[in-house]
């Protein structure tokens, strides 16, 4: 069994312990309390291309608050994926994880580092309750030129978040 650290990065209430939450149990809470600081949890998935493959991810779930902002390098330091989340329906969100991205991108010397953009909670425009205020174009074409990994999820519903740890898991594998 190969193991791998990952880390959640983004602005609060983007949805990084909801995802976390959808991946680990399959479940949402709209009513789970938030983040204090940083929560360890851990998950092991088989790979779907490489069926003999088991890895472990060691997952470090940190709060957005900016006043623990300062704890974040502890983090991502030894990490070897980070999840850069935002919310779809809030383009203040692509900014703070555009700036995520950077800080990782200067931080960490792993050149192996796989970084994963996440637009979250594309439930709320696909059922017309909140616009979309971010195109998937525009940050599928910035994960492109920036070396991510990139998809679009609903914690809530599910949607693609199976995807996201089989896609980082699969890339994790290749470059072992
Ligand atoms: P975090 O601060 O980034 O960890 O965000 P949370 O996981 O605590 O989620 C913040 C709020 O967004 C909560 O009220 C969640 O119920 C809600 N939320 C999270 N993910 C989704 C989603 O995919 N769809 C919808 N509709 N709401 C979500």
């Amino acid at each position: 069994m190969l193991q791998f650290k990952l880390v959640l990065l983004g602005d609060s209430s983007v949805g990084k312990s909801s995802i976390v939450h959808r991946f680990v149990k399959d479940s949402f809470d709209e009513f789970r309390e938030s983040t204090i600081g940083a929560a360890f949890l851990s998950q092991t998935i088989k790979l779907e291309n490489e069926p003999d493959v088991t890895i472990k991810f060691e997952i470090w779930d940190t709060a957005g608050q900016e006043r623990y902002k300062s704890l974040a390098p502890m983090y991502y330091r030894n990490a070897n994926a980070a999840l850069v989340v935002y919310d779809v329906t809030q383009a203040d969100s692509l900014a703070k994880a555009r700036s995520w991205v950077e800080e990782l991108k200067s931080k960490v010397s792993d050149k192996d580092l796989v970084i994963c953009l996440v637009g979250n909670k594309v439930d709320l425009c696909e059922d017309g309750s909140e616009p979309k205020a971010v195109e998937k174009e525009d940050a599928e074409s910035y994960a492109a030129e920036h070396g991510l990994l990139f998809h679009e999820v609903s914690a809530k519903s599910g949607s693609g978040v199976s995807a996201v740890f089989q896609q980082i898991g699969s890339k994790l594998y290749a470059q072992k």
